[in-house]
C-alpha cells in the first residue's frame, strides 16, 4: 500500500479493515464469536430468540418488569411480548424523562411459512407435501434443494401448546423442495426471469410416501402423515390452523475461510445485531442515561403486526419505566420519547466481489471494515427513509472516534438501484433522533449468509459505548 502524504493523512476519510484497526484484539474476536454462533445455533425464530434472550437476561439479574414495585438507578428489568418481542432495560441514574438510549433490533429473518392448511398428497407422483407462503424478501430459487427443518408452535383444539422444532439433529429428518433437472428444465424453466425461476406457489415441501394400509382411506399418504403427527404430537389437519410453523434452513453456523476469520449462519439478518446489543447491555451496569435493548420482529414484512416496531408495546414498557421510577404522567412518558437517541441496529450489505456493479464503491460498506453507519435507508430519492440529522451523527461519530470503534459508511447500493428500510423511521415518529448502525453481510436474506469476525466484534463494541454514553 502507498503510504498517504501528511496532508492526505490530515484531509481525508480513513478507510482501513477492522482488522488492521483492531489487530491486538484478534483473541477476543474469535472468543466473542464462539458465543454469537452458538446463539446462531439456538435463536433461528423470533420464538427461540425470545427464549434464549430471556434465559440470558435472567442470567444477568434482569427481573420480569411484572415483579417490580419500584425501579432505581442500576436495576435490570425486562418485558415480554407474546413470547415474540421483547425489551430489556438497565435503569440510569438520569430520570427516565431525560431519555434513553435505545438499540434496536429485530429476531425474524426470511423463511417459508406453512400456509394455514399446508398439507396435501399428490397422487400422480406418490409423496405428500406442505404448502408455503414466503415470509420477507427471498429469492425464491435459493430455497429449493437445501435441506429445511421445521420450527415452530402449534395450539390444539383444547388449547394445550406444542412446540416443534424437527430437523437440527443429525437422527433427525430433514424437508425439501425439489427443483427440476436441468435434463427437463430447458423449455419449461430455464427460459424464465429469475425472479420467477421458482414461484411462490412452487415452494412446495416434501413431507412423505409412505401410505397407511387401510383400504377405506382416500389419501393413503396424506393420512399416514397425519397419522404419524397425531401420535407424535397429538395433533388433527384443524390444528395446522391454529399455529406458526416454519421452514428455515437446517444448517449450521460454521466458520468461513482458510482464516477463519468470517461467519456462515442463517439469521445473521438481523440476529448479528440482536446478539451484540444483548451482550452489550448485559456489561452495561450503572449507566447515566437508562439503557434499552429492544428486540421486535415482523421487521422484514413492514414491521407490521402487534410484535412489531409498529406495536405499543415499547411505548408502553416506556410507560412502565416512567411509572416504576416517578409519578406518572403522560408528558412525561412524551418527553422521554422525545429526548432518546436510538440506533437502529439492522445490517447492511455488503459489497459483492462479484457484483460490484449495483454498488457505488465510494459509498459501499466492506465486509471486515466495522460497523457501518447508514445515514439514511429507502431508496428512489430517498423514499420512506428516516435520515439521520448531522448532529447526531456528529455525536455518534465522535463517540465511535473516542472509543476507537472500527465503523465505515454505507449506502444500500447505486441510486435507484433498489433499497430497503429499517425500523428507524417507526422510532423516528416518537421524535427521536436515530442511525442505522450495523455490521455489513454478504449474500443478505439468503438461507446461509456472511458476515465478519471483525465486524459482530466492532458492534459489540460499538453498542456498549452507545450505551454507556450521555449524548
Ligand atoms: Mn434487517
Ligand atoms: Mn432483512
Amino acid at each position: 500500500m502507498v503510504k498517504k502524504s501528511k496532508l492526505e493523512e490530515k484531509l481525508l476519510m480513513k478507510n482501513e479493515s477492522g482488522w488492521k484497526k483492531m489487530e491486538k484484539k484478534q483473541k477476543d474476536i474469535f472468543s466473542f464469536c464462539k458465543g454469537y454462533t452458538n446463539f446462531m445455533l439456538n435463536a433461528k425464530t423470533e420464538r427461540e430468540s425470545v427464549s434464549e434472550i430471556t434465559k440470558n437476561a435472567k442470567r444477568n439479574n434482569f427481573k420480569n418488569i411484572k415483579d417490580v414495585k419500584k425501579l432505581k438507578p442500576g436495576m435490570r428489568v425486562y418485558a415480554v411480548n407474546r413470547e415474540k418481542n421483547i425489551a430489556l432495560a438497565v435503569i440510569g441514574k438520569k430520570g427516565i424523562e431525560k431519555g434513553l438510549n435505545i438499540v434496536v433490533s429485530h429476531i425474524d429473518s426470511p423463511r417459508l411459512d406453512l400456509k394455514p392448511n399446508p398439507l396435501y398428497e399428490d397422487k400422480d407422483s406418490g409423496v405428500a407435501l406442505f404448502k408455503t407462503h414466503y415470509y420477507g424478501g427471498i429469492r425464491k430459487y435459493h430455497w429449493v434443494n437445501t435441506p429445511l427443518a421445521l420450527h415452530g408452535t402449534i395450539i390444539k383444539r383444547n388449547g394445550e401448546s406444542v412446540s416443534i422444532k424437527i430437523g437440527e439433529n443429525p437422527d433427525e429428518p430433514v424437508f425439501i423442495i425439489p427443483d427440476l433437472l436441468p435434463h427437463l428444465s430447458r423449455k419449461f424453466q430455464d427460459t424464465r426471469k429469475l425472479p420467477e425461476g421458482i414461484k411462490g406457489e412452487e415452494l412446495n415441501i416434501l413431507v412423505g410416501s409412505i401410505p397407511v394400509k387401510d383400504k377405506d382411506v382416500k389419501e393413503k399418504i396424506k393420512i399416514a402423515v397425519l397419522d404419524r403427527l397425531n401420535k407424535q404430537y397429538g395433533i388433527v389437519e384443524e390444528d395446522f390452523m391454529s399455529a406458526e410453523l416454519e421452514a428455515v434452513p437446517a444448517t449450521i453456523p460454521r466458520e468461513i475461510g482458510f482464516d477463519k476469520s468470517m461467519i456462515g449462519a442463517y439469521g445473521q439478518d438481523d440476529k448479528i445485531c440482536a446478539y451484540t446489543s444483548l451482550m452489550a447491555v448485559n456489561e452495561t451496569k450503572n449507566p447515566e442515561k437508562t439503557s434499552v435493548a429492544l428486540f421486535v420482529e415482523k421487521e422484514e414484512i413492514g414491521s407490521e403486526g402487534n410484535t412489531g416496531m409498529k406495536s405499543m408495546f415499547f411505548e408502553k414498557f416506556v410507560s412502565e419505566l416512567v411509572k416504576l421510577t416517578t409519578d406518572y404522567s403522560e408528558i412525561k412518558v412524551k418527553n422521554a420519547l422525545s429526548n432518546s437517541k436510538a440506533l437502529s441496529a439492522d445490517v447492511n450489505a455488503a459489497l459483492d466481489p462479484t457484483f460490484k456493479d449495483v454498488f457505488e464503491l465510494r459509498n459501499a460498506s466492506k465486509l471486515g471494515f466495522g460497523i457501518v453507519l447508514t445515514k439514511y435507508t429507502g431508496g428512489g430519492g430517498k423514499y420512506s427513509a428516516s435520515d439521520a440529522s448531522a448532529e447526531y451523527i456528529g455525536k455518534i461519530r465522535k463517540l465511535f472516534n473516542d472509543k476507537k470503534i472500527a465503523w465505515q459508511t454505507g449506502e444500500l447500493g447505486k441510486v435507484d438501484e433498489g433499497g430497503g428500510g429499517t425500523v428507524a423511521k417507526y422510532l423516528a415518529e416518537y421524535n427521536m433522533d436515530v442511525l442505522d448502525c450495523g455490521p455489513s453481510i454478504l449474500a443478505m436474506h439468503a438461507p446461509y449468509e456472511v458476515s465478519s469476525k471483525a465486524d459482530v466484534y466492532s458492534a459489540y463494541q460499538a453498542y456498549k459505548a452507545f450505551f454507556g454514553s450521555e449524548l
